[in-house]
Order: C-alpha cells, then sequence, then structure tokens
C-alpha cells in the first residue's frame, strides 16, 4: 500500500507544483512510511527527489524550492515488492528513448515475471527491484508518440493492482487497473487570482474563464484534495486514463472494460476515516460496522473501548448499538508509526509496546469489550490483552469489524503467506486463546456489506473469502523478493 498525488498548475503559479505536492502527501502518510519522494516538471525536463524515510524528513523546505516547476507527483512508500532500499523509493525515473518518465504507484503487479520476460535486456537493466520500476522501464521504451499512446499499448499486458500517476514532460496522467483494487480520485483546484500581468498572460487557453486560475489533482484519497484545498470531482474509474494537461480540461482515456473490485480493506482500515470512498464517509462506514458488530458479537461489559485510532470509529458504532458506555482505555503515542506497516516482524513487536499505553483508572477492576479493526498475525492483539489485564481489566472481549484474514493478498497489502495470518492455521477457539481474550467475534462479510449498503460485487473480498477478482499465477505468490531473485541488484 502506498500513497499518490500529482497536480498540474497553471503556468507560473505559486508556491509550485512541488510544495502543492508535498502538502498533499503529507495528508497520505498513513499509506507509506518508508520512502517518500518527488518528481516535477518545468516543462522541458524531469527533476527528482526521493529518500527512505516519512515525508517530513525526506521533503522538508529546504529541498522543495530546488524543484521547480508547474506539474509535480509523489509518493510514499509500502513495500509489497522489493527490499526497503534508496533505489526502490518512489517515483521512479526513467530516461528512454523515446521519452523521460516518473511514475508514482499504488498496488501490487501480479505477472511481474511475465512482464520482465518482455523488457529488452532483462533484468540487468533495472536499477531497482520494484514492479514499478519494470513498468517505467516498459513505458519508457515502448515506441510510441507519446506517453498516453505508450500506456494504452502497455497497460493491457499488466495485470494486478495499480493506480498512478504518470509525469513526463508536458502531462500528467492518472490510471487505475480494470478492477480498481486501489482508489484513486481527481480534484480541482482553485487558485488565487493572478497577482501580476505575467501571471494573467499565462493561462489563456482552453481552461476558459478559470484558465489562470484552476490546477487539477490527483490523490490516493480524498484527504489529500481537502489540505491543498481542491474540491472533489471525481473517482478515477477503473480501467480509466485520466489526461492532466496545462491549459486543457482533463481527458478521459478508457483501456478496458471496468470490472470493479475496489479494496474492502481500504474502507475498513486503512484508509483515512475523513476520506470518502464509494460516495460514503469512512468514519460513518466504520460506525455502522460497529453498530452491525454489536448485533452479531454482542457481549457482557462495562465499558466499550477502541484499540487506537483505527479502531475508534467501530468501538463508538459498538457502544451506540449495545447500550453499553464508550470510554477510551488506552493512549496511543501518536509519533510511532502505524503497526501493520512496519516492515519487519522485530520492528512490529517493539511498535506496540512503544506505542499503547493504558489508562488504569479506566480499565482497573472492568470488563472491557476491546474493539479493533482486525487481526493479522495475532501477535499485536495478544500483546493489547495483555496490557489491560496488567492493567487491572477483570475481562477482555475482543470484537473486530471486520471478518477473519484467511488468504494471503497480492494487490497490494504485504500479507504474502497464508503462514503469515493467524486465522489461515487456527481455529477462533484456539486464536481467543492466544490472544488470551475471554472470548472473541468477529463481523461477518454480510455485516460489512450491511454497513456499506453496497453489493458484494462493487468490493475485493479475497482475503476473507479467497475469491480473488484477478487471478494470481502460482509463482506470484508474487514473492515480495521476486525480482532480487531474478538477478536485480540493489544495495542492502
Ligand atoms: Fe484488499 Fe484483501 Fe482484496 Fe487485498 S485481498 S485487495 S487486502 S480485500
Amino acid at each position: 500500500m502506498c500513497g499518490v498525488f500529482g497536480v498540474v498548475l497553471p503556468a507560473g503559479a505559486e508556491p509550485g507544483a512541488a510544495a502543492v505536492a508535498a502538502l498533499g502527501l503529507f495528508s497520505l502518510q498513513h499509506r507509506g512510511q518508508e520512502s517518500a519522494g518527488i518528481a516535477v516538471s518545468d516543462g522541458e525536463q524531469l527533476m527528482l527527489y526521493k529518500d527512505l524515510g516519512m515525508i517530513s524528513s525526506v521533503l522538508d523546505e529546504r529541498r522543495l524550492p530546488s524543484l521547480r516547476g508547474d506539474l509535480a507527483i509523489a509518493h510514499c512508500r509500502y513495500s509489497t515488492t522489493g527490499s526497503t532500499v534508496w533505489e526502490n523509493a518512489q517515483p521512479t525515473f526513467r530516461l528512454g528513448p523515446r521519452r523521460a518518465i516518473a511514475i508514482g504507484h499504488n498496488g501490487n503487479l501480479v505477472n511481474t515475471r511475465d512482464l520482465l520476460g518482455q523488457l529488452h535486456g532483462g533484468s540487468a537493466r533495472l536499477p531497482a527491484s520494484t514492479d514499478t520500476e519494470l513498468l517505467t522501464a516498459l513505458l519508457a521504451d515502448e515506441p510510441a508518440a507519446d506517453t498516453v499512446e505508450a500506456l494504452l499499448r502497455v497497460l493491457p499486458r499488466v495485470r494486478g493492482a495499480y493506480s498512478l500517476v504518470v509525469l513526463d514532460e508536458r502531462r500528467i496522467v492518472g490510471v487505475r487497473d480494470p478492477h480498481g483494487f486501489r482508489p484513486l480520485v481527481l480534484g480541482r483546484l482553485r487558485l488565487p487570482p493572478p497577482a501580476t500581468p505575467s501571471r494573467a498572460a499565462a493561462g489563456p487557453g482552453l481552461w476558459g474563464d478559470d484558465a489562470a486560475t484552476s490546477g487539477w489533482v490527483l490523490s490516493s484519497e480524498t484527504t489529500g484534495l481537502d489540505i491543498v484545498g481542491a474540491e472533489y470531482v471525481r473517482d478515477v474509474e477503473p480501467g480509466e486514463l485520466v489526461v492532466l494537461e496545462q491549459g486543457r480540461e482533463p481527458r478521459s482515456v478508457r483501456f478496458a472494460p471496468a470490472s470493479p473490485a475496489l479494496c474492502v480493506f481500504e474502507l475498513i482500515y486503512f484508509a483515512r476515516p475523513d476520506s470518502y470512498m464509494e460516495g460514503r464517509n469512512l468514519y460513518e462506514v466504520r460506525r455502522r460496522m460497529g453498530m452491525e458488530l454489536a448485533r452479531e458479537q454482542p457481549a457482557e461489559a462495562d465499558l466499550v473501548m477502541p484499540v487506537p485510532d483505527t479502531g475508534a470509529p467501530a468501538a463508538a458504532g459498538f457502544a451506540e448499538a449495545s447500550g453499553i458506555p464508550y470510554r477510551e482505555g488506552l493512549v496511543r503515542n501518536r509519533y510511532t508509526g502505524r503497526t501493520f506497516i512496519q516492515p519487519s516482524q522485530t520492528m512490529r513487536h517493539r511498535g506496540v509496546t512503544l506505542k499503547l499505553n493504558p489508562l488504569r483508572e479506566v480499565v482497573r477492576g472492568r470488563r472491557l469489550t476491546v474493539v479493533d479493526d482486525s487481526i493479522v498475525r495475532g501477535t499485536t492483539t495478544k500483546q493489547i490483552v495483555e496490557l489491560l489485564r496488567r492493567a487491572g481489566a477483570t475481562e477482555v472481549h475482543v470484537r473486530i469489524s471486520a471478518p477473519p484474514i484467511y488468504h494471503p493478498c497480492f494487490y497490494g497489502i504485504d500479507t504474502q503467506l497464508e503462514t503469515e495470518l493467524i486465522a489461515a492455521t487456527n481455529s477462533e477457539e484456539e486464536i481467543r486463546a492466544f490472544i488470551g481474550a475471554d472470548s472473541l467475534g468477529y463481523l461477518s462479510i454480510g455485516g460489512v456489506l450491511a454497513a456499506l449498503e453496497l453489493p458484494y460485487e462493487r468490493f475485493c473480498f479475497a482475503c476473507f473469502d479467497g475469491v480473488y477478482p484477478e487471478a494470481v499465477p502460482y509463482d506470484a505468490a508474487s514473492r515480495k523478493l521476486l525480482l532480487e531473485e531474478a538477478g536485480v541488484a540493489v544495495r542492502g
């Protein structure tokens, strides 16, 4: 899972596309914390800056002024293909025989090995070991008139999950795979009227009356639009390219029929609660999931409390539907990363103990219903239950506002081995015993759909029910280090 952002500004607009893109990316930090980067175009050439680390440390104010241009894309990474090394940070950049191109990618391809076989020169030509680097090389090589035509030729051969922002010298293209596994939205940025005649003169063209005062934005989530002051226009549709160029309205080009399968995990857990997807505010969706959970999996308790922060909306809904008071019993240190997206097991373990502390006055002597949005490996939940018991809780009933995760994801969440998933190899009673809870209950798929008020067919539920919308080749048990195993060398 990653965050992508793109912006096209009118010519000469201040503070420049890099600053807008950095701001937009800040609202997507939860989508990836391993690396961050920006690529800009000044109309003639691309410039790139990227590094390992959090967005605020990579894209600080000292660096942004040197990234001059009206077009920019930005990316924050959570690795699903390739190691956490500098070369694998994004955006990717490639100066090919046909064009210069930079890409930010959210998702994971499932036919990476096939695509590698289509690259002239093979793995030796790749400076990094991500599926995105491979896609960038294929697009830069493609003998087509421009980037849009290159995308139309290459994308039909690409399978898996990809929401892309693609930058060349003169345009940004937003792309969503035919299933639309990962979100991508389009927004309009209305800028203040031009302050100087030269800026006013820069705008005339197909942007009509707003010629000098509008920009266009692409973002993984609507929060990226909010933070830069852009208004939501619409989602980029599955199977669609949206082409953004200065002086033009966005242009839509369809490259495949839509077969929607938005990752339901985005709505349950991953995206921010203030984002909107499928026309729904995600806080409200999660609150309703909590209400459904209270109906399906009631628990006798004195208090309902969330695992902060992501369990809070569902806990509020559970409390509302059950009539049990809602209290916060765990305080989260906001300056540590999200447990789920730390790249190694060692860091995951440290993450939990560093980031949660119980409120003993709230917890002591109480029967608790603790609401969270997922159990992946089970280790986090086990530590939370232990924390609460040590703080004096008399009973701990764990309720999960999602179904058990039985199957790995190949479309952009790094749970690629069934052995990593506690529900894949243990019964519910075994999980309860492992985490040390008095009882355990999950929301059903039917309960998720009731909360969403949308049909099953619009979503991917594969990690819950094993129905994969895009077939996954055997070797795409698509190992994360597939390209490194195929000979692509990166620094370790
Ligand atoms: Fe989302 Fe699960 Fe489908 Fe992956 S398998 S895209 S996590 S619903």
